[in-house]
């Protein structure tokens, strides 16, 4: 899962799962999904890079609500996020990297969230999940 973070306006928020063009309430930010099957994001050029963010949050981690152990405890939640970032190889979330299941991340950072480039068409095209 991936949010827009404006650190112009402090909003946070999620993007159009239809693949829609999302902005943040200062207009600063226009990002929409490439492929939300894939987690792939495009970001406008006309948002300010110093001032661009995203949190990547891990899936594992947020649907373990659900099923966590014991209900819940401190311990129990601990447990969680040792197991999330030990298993997510490959990823920003992992022990090796940021060893959190939430990361703030600028545009370009990670292989997921680039900038939107109109003149290459194959990213161009986003695929929608209704699609
Ligand atoms: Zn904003």
């Amino acid at each position: 899962m991936k949010v827009m973070f404006c650190l112009e306006c402090g909003d946070i928020r999620a993007m159009d799962r239809a693949g829609g063009w999302s902005s943040c309430l200062c207009g600063n930010i226009t990002a929409r999904w490439r492929n939300p099957r894939q987690g792939t994001v495009d970001v406008k050029r006309s948002s300010n890079p110093k001032t661009t963010r995203f949190i990547g949050l891990d899936n594992k981690f947020l649907f373990s609500d659900l099923t966590i152990k014991g209900g819940g405890t401190n311990e129990n939640w601990r447990d969680l996020h040792k197991s999330v970032t030990s298993l997510a190889h490959g990823y920003v979330f992992h022990e090796t990297v940021r060893n959190c299941w939430a990361c703030i991340i600028p545009v370009g950072v990670t292989n997921d969230i680039d900038w939107f480039d109109e003149s290459n068409s194959e990213k161009a095209e986003n695929t929608s999940l209704s699609g």
